[in-house]
C-alpha cells in the first residue's frame, strides 16, 4: 500500500473538510484527492467523482480521516475556476 509523504498532508486548507470515519476512503490522502480533482477540473473532464483506488493512503497530518470525496469536489471546483482564468 502506498503511503503519501507529500507536505500537503499538513495543509490547513483541509482542516475544514468533513470527517469520514467509516467510509471507504477514510484512510486515503485528501491532499492527493484534491490534486486529482484539481487536475480533472482544470481539464474540465466532466468526471466529478474521486478515483479512490488511485490515491495513496495517509497516516498523518490534517488530511487524516477526512472525506476524499469532499476534497476532490473542492479541487475540481478550484480547477474549473482556474481553467477559465487561463482562458481569459
Ligand atoms: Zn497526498
Amino acid at each position: 500500500m502506498t503511503i503519501c509523504k507529500q507536505s500537503h498532508r499538513y495543509n490547513t486548507l483541509f482542516i475544514s473538510l468533513p470527517h469520514d470515519q467509516g467510509g471507504e476512503g477514510r484512510h486515503k490522502c485528501c491532499g492527493c484527492a484534491y490534486d486529482q480533482g484539481y487536475r480533472a477540473g482544470l481539464a474540465r473532464t466532466g468526471q466529478v467523482w474521486v478515483d479512490l483506488a488511485a490515491l495513496p493512503d495517509s497516516q498523518a497530518g490534517t488530511v487524516r480521516h477526512k472525506s476524499p470525496q469532499a476534497a476532490f469536489a473542492d479541487g475540481y471546483r478550484d480547477g474549473v475556476r482556474e481553467s477559465y482564468r487561463h482562458a481569459g
